[in-house]
């Protein structure tokens, strides 16, 4: 019997890589799609994989699908995500959903005891600590499909309880590495999202280039394999060849290569435990001649600095800089903020929303629009008249 699969967000630059994945697979079927407004990609994704239900956030798109689609289902607003994904009767969830907007359905798939292959980092960045115990109360498991968090699931795997020291989590640096604020004031956003190892989505290629990502991504390290953030390091290796790598208490390192893909990290995540063929180009390390590493400049990328802070200050501060990030990304990509002020507007939101303790997800729901609103009105005074 074929894997039974929901992909979240399956119009993005993940889920097109999920679904082409699951096309060249014969372990995997898909059974339910969604997406926020691309309505027309995605009922020609359902049409071609032969999926009866989906899902669209914004209503009027979801009410266009429905006239448009007489042979299935069209669901709509979180609520209709959420029930897709408890009555679709899937054995594994993709969220590759952009943003906090991915949580709900997270805590929904988790909540059921519904493996997760898990590309919406932003997820564990607002909610960690609840989704992971909610995750160990229903026994589901959670298998990341970010490339360096598959790379340490994939390393950590064989280990026993003891034995791993550190964690390194590499970055490309991104397209201004080696740029100093000065050089970075007047960067477009064309030059932002021209990054240089991956082909991704906007507000994730643009947290590449602040390097956010990195910081999204060391909290999302913390919350998967429960490794305290000082055992956690960031080392820039412009190549995206080496993907992590875990250091053991006899002094050996252990790394995880290949050639930037995502198709890789989400083949493995929705087949796990078992492998399959992937058709990807064998690695040729003589080709490559050389990999290099440097230490992140987190003077000029303000961003890693400030994720980290908030992930040593805990309780609602991680959720307030995710929002504050996004809403700063979405008005650089609009052309209301320039590149160096997202880190600005970040970390004034985080001085006047003092982190709080989470006491439920109505905390993290209050603190995500509380950093929203706080974040909206900094970068409106910022904004050129
Ligand atoms: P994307 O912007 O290309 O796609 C996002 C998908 O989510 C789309 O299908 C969109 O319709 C849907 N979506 C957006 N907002 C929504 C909302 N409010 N409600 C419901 N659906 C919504 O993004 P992406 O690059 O594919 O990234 C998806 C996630 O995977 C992000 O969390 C990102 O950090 C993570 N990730 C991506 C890559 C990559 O290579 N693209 C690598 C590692 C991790
Ligand atoms: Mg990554």
């Amino acid at each position: 019997m074929p894997r039974r699969l929901a992909i979240l967000g399956s119009t993005g630059s993940i889920g097109v890589q999920a679904l082409d994945v699951v096309a060249r697979s014969d372990e995997l079927e898909v059974v339910a799609l969604s997406a926020s407004s691309g309505w027309e990609s995605l009922l020609e994704q359902a049409r071609r994989y032969g999926v009866k239900r989906i899902a669209l956030a914004d209503p009027d798109a979801a009410a266009r699908a429905g006239e448009a689609w007489t042979d299935g289902e069209v669901l709509t607003g979180p609520e209709g995500l959420v029930r897709l994904i408890t009555e679709c009767e899937c054995d594994m969830v993709l969220n590759a959903i952009v943003g906090s907007a991915g949580l709900v359905p997270t805590v929904a798939a988790l909540g059921e005891g519904i493996e997760l292959a898990l590309a919406n980092k932003e997820s564990l960045v607002v909610g960690g600590e609840l989704v992971t115990a909610l995750a160990q109360a229903t026994g589901a498991a959670m298998i990341p499909v970010d490339s360096e968090h598959s790379a340490l699931h994939q390393l950590l795997a064989a280990e026993g309880p003891g034995t791993v020291d550190r964690l390194t989590l590499t970055a490309s640096g991104g397209p201004f590495r080696g740029m100093r604020a000065r050089e970075l004031e007047d960067v477009t956003v064309e030059q932002a999202l021209a990054h240089p190892t991956w082909a991704m989505g906007g507000k994730i290629t643009i947290d590449s280039a602040t390097l956010m990502n990195k910081g999204l991504e060391l909290i999302e390290a913390h919350h998967l394999f429960g490794t305290p953030y000082d055992q956690i390091d960031v080392v820039v290796h412009p190549q995206s060849i080496i993907h992590s790598l875990i250091g053991l208490c006899d002094g050996a390192t252990l790394a995880h290569l290949g050639y930037p893909d995502m198709r890789v990290p989400i083949s493995y995540a929705l087949h796990y435990p078992e492998r399959v063929d992937v058709p990807v180009t064998p690695l040729d390390l003589v080709a490559l001649g050389a990999l290099t590493f440097e230490a992140p400049d987190e003077e000029t990328f303000a961003c890693l600095r400030l994720a980290r802070e908030a992930a040593i200050a805990g309780g609602t501060a991680t959720c307030t800089l995710n929002a504050a990030n996004e809403v700063a990304v979405h008005a650089f990509l609009g052309g209301r903020l320039r590149f160096m002020e997202i880190a600005v507007v970040i970390e004034e939101t985080l001085e006047r929303l003092p982190a709080g303790r989470v006491h439920s997800f109505d905390t993290l729901a209050s603190a995500d629009a509380q950093a929203r609103r706080t974040a909206g009105e900094l970068v409106s005074a910022r904004a050129p008249a």
